[in-house]
């Protein structure tokens, strides 16, 4: 399997075969922190900063890749702060987040003050709608978009995208799927 292709949800954990072999590289995000993404990931995520800062729309990286044992730091701490609800909600059980794939970023735009405020954020979406529209071109998908909740079991995230190549990226746009559709679709692959 194309490893750009591997989908990693609530109900498929990733495998500690893949995460082992993980090619990583360090970068710095936005507060100038090292963070770990893959290499090709990386590379087409730099395309596409470079195209939309001609729109004058600037973006950064706000997380990549995260550790099982950051995931699971991140759960607890969130566990405490909002009980199991909300948090179940909004956080992945550690080996079940994207974010250990490398593939994963979560991106943070200039016009926001790099901020991904969850009270203010959907009043004021305009630009990540057109960020939405050129991800394909780079191999990016928006990995849960609004009215796929029930299939991605997450809420609508305008921030969290996905590298997986530009020919599923293209498919998945145009027939406007998930990755956990696009699974389950037979006919599609
Ligand atoms: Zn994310």
């Amino acid at each position: 399997m194309n490893k750009y292709h591997i989908l990693v949800n609530k109900d498929n954990p990733i495998s500690m075969d893949y995460y082992n072999k993980e090619k990583l590289i360090k970068v710095k995000n936005v507060d100038n922190e090292v963070v770990l993404i893959d290499k090709k990931t990386y590379r087409y995520y730099l395309k596409l900063k470079k195209e939309l800062k001609k729109s004058n729309i600037i973006i950064a990286i706000s997380s990549a890749f995260r550790t099982i044992e950051h995931q699971e730091e991140l759960y607890n701490e969130f566990l405490l702060k909002y009980g199991s609800d909300l948090t179940q909600k909004i956080v992945a059980l550690p080996k079940t987040s994207e974010h250990h794939t490398g593939l994963a970023i979560d991106i943070v735009l200039k016009s926001m003050n790099y901020d991904i405020d969850y009270n203010t954020i959907f009043e004021n979406e305009g630009e990540y709608l057109k960020i939405y529209k050129i991800l394909p071109k780079y191999g990016f998908i928006l990995r849960y978009p609004k009215n796929k909740e029930q299939i991605t079991k997450y809420n609508y995230e305008p921030w969290h995208i996905r590298f997986v190549g530009k020919k599923l990226a293209r498919k998945l746009f145009d027939n406007n799927i998930t990755l956990e559709e696009y699974y389950q679709n037979e006919l599609l692959k």
